[in-house]
């Protein structure tokens, strides 16, 4: 079945108070299937007055939700996970069909969007608090962690599913109420989970999900006092953007924006490991990930073997539609991504790099790009700063661990980091000096839920994952009690 319209999770309205509702006015805009143009769809195009109603409704359920023991609230977290689960395959199709990643990876990430829903399950019920030893006899000090109340969440395209439970399962946990706003091209993964949401008996209210207009939708969210927190991954540009709207009500913000990562190489490293770790890191997703290797920084005495190595490897990959068997690197998002991948490849070549594979946009058409390698960077380029966000590998030569470590941190990203080597001290002095807030060391994949996720410098604030995810959704109050 590629035919998404006959899925039963497939909703054509946003969810707000438990109800599947249309924009006023009955406005809606297409979604579009990226790698074939064809209109999968329509969604409601809502503005700021259906934004009041939904914050109206996460608040109203507020205040029975995070009453609820957390041991109920995890039962129902658990019931979603199950459901999520059950329903990956179609989940999957949805995704691949809204987003154009391949289907495996699709699959990928529902598994590891269901991987939250199932740590914060369990993390709901450990949430609790300190005695502090007291400062005087009459007294005892405790510190309690309350969750911070309506929190807002607005998320990319690149990862349609896992971005939302990513944020929404430690908030649900906390015992927040949540009003998401989903990409504009990738709603029905987003309108997907509230189906299982519904059907895994979160309350109404608890998990709402709005669909149209970035612009009138942030601004509403970002406006509310109601909303205490807004938790946004996207651009480090619509980032400080939101951060300035959410300054006059003081929110508390998450926010997971840019990255630049460097892929270091040393002479030291396993080669063909290094390699593997490059292809895994780089051209996943079609290179549309955050923590995609943006700079391949490799040392002089293991340069041309690398390079050539990974210029071999292209042959490996399938472009093509990702519901095709086989299939390893889908379209580009649009053709805005598709120009800019251009753009900067177009950019690289006149100030002196060759490419070593690829090149070009591919054969297919649309929004389709050739995985490529560019060989003989250099920081006069336009990929040595910016997020190239497509298949797109650039190789920049050093020669020692401190050219490595100052080319490296310099930008004002600090999000992921990886680099190769076997070397014991190396390991060490380089993953301390790197500034960033993840460090993959003869790896090129570092996201799960168990480890913390985020960035440093202007890549972001907080962490999402791990035993830290739940702290974004949670104030500590002190508590004095005297006369005793
Ligand atoms: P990308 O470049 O990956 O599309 P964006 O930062 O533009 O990243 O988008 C990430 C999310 O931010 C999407 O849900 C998008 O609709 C939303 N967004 C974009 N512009 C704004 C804005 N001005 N206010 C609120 N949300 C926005």
């Amino acid at each position: 079945m590629q035919n998404i319209t006959e899925s039963s999770l497939f909703r054509q309205q946003a969810f707000v108070n438990g109800a599947w509702v249309d924009a006023d006015g009955g406005a809606s805009f297409a979604v579009n299937d990226p790698a074939t143009g064809e209109t999968l769809g329509r969604v409601p195009d809502m503005g700021a007055a259906e934004t009041q109603r939904a914050i109206a409704a996460a608040d109203a359920a507020w205040g029975s939700w995070r009453k609820r023991p957390a041991k109920e609230r995890a039962a129902l977290l658990r019931r979603w996970f199950e459901l999520i689960v059950a329903h990956a395959d179609e989940l999957a199709l949805l995704m691949t069909r809204e987003q154009g990643k391949p289907l495996t990876e699709a699959r990928g990430e529902i598994m590891y969007a269901a991987s939250f829903v199932e740590w914060y399950a369990e993390e709901a019920k450990r949430a609790g608090g300190e005695v502090i030893p007291t400062t005087g006899a009459d007294r005892r000090l405790f510190a309690i962690r309350q969750p911070v109340g309506v929190c807002a969440m607005i998320t990319p395209w690149n990862f349609p599913a896992a971005m939302i439970t990513r944020k929404a399962a430690p908030a649900l946990a906390a015992g927040c109420t949540v009003v998401i706003k989903p990409a504009e091209q990738t709603p029905y993964c987003a309108l997907a989970l509230a189906v299982l949401a519904e059907q895994a008996g979160i309350p109404p209210g608890v998990f709402n999900v709005l669909t149209g207009d970035p612009v009138a939708i942030g601004g509403a969210l970002t406006a509310s006092p109601v909303v205490r927190k807004l938790s946004f991954t996207g651009s480090t540009e619509v980032g400080r953007l939101l951060m300035a709207q959410s300054a006059p009500t003081i929110k508390k913000l998450s926010l997971e924006l840019g990255g630049n990562a460097p892929f270091i190489v040393f002479d030291d490293a396993d080669l063909d490991a290094a390699v593997e770790g490059a292809l895994a890191s780089k051209y996943r997703n079609a290179g549309q990930t955050c923590v995609c290797a943006n700079r391949l920084l490799v040392q002089a005495g293991i340069h041309d073997a690398f390079a050539e190595k990974l210029a071999a490897a292209m042959s490996r990959f399938k472009v093509g539609r990702g519901v095709e068997e086989g299939v390893t690197i889908g379209p580009l998002i649009d053709d805005a991504a598709i120009a800019k991948v251009e753009e900067l490849v177009a950019d690289a070549v006149a100030k002196g790099a060759r490419a070593l594979a690829g090149g070009a946009r591919h054969a297919l058409g649309g929004t389709f790009y050739q995985p490529t390698v560019l060989a003989g960077a250099t920081a006069a380029m336009r990929v040595a700063r910016e997020e190239i966000f497509g298949p797109v590998a650039p190789i920049f030569r050093f020669d020692t661990e401190e050219d490595a470590i100052r080319m490296a941190n310099d930008t004002e990203f600090g999000l992921a980091a990886y680099f190769y080597s076997r070397d014991v001290g190396r390991i060490f002095r380089v993953a301390e000096e790197l500034e960033y807030g993840m460090v993959g060391v003869n790896t090129g994949i570092l996201s799960n839920e168990v480890s913390p996720f985020g960035g440093v410098k202007q890549s972001g604030l907080g962490r999402e994952g791990s035993t830290h995810g739940i702290d974004e959704y949670l104030e500590i109050k002190a508590i004095h009690l005297a006369g005793i």
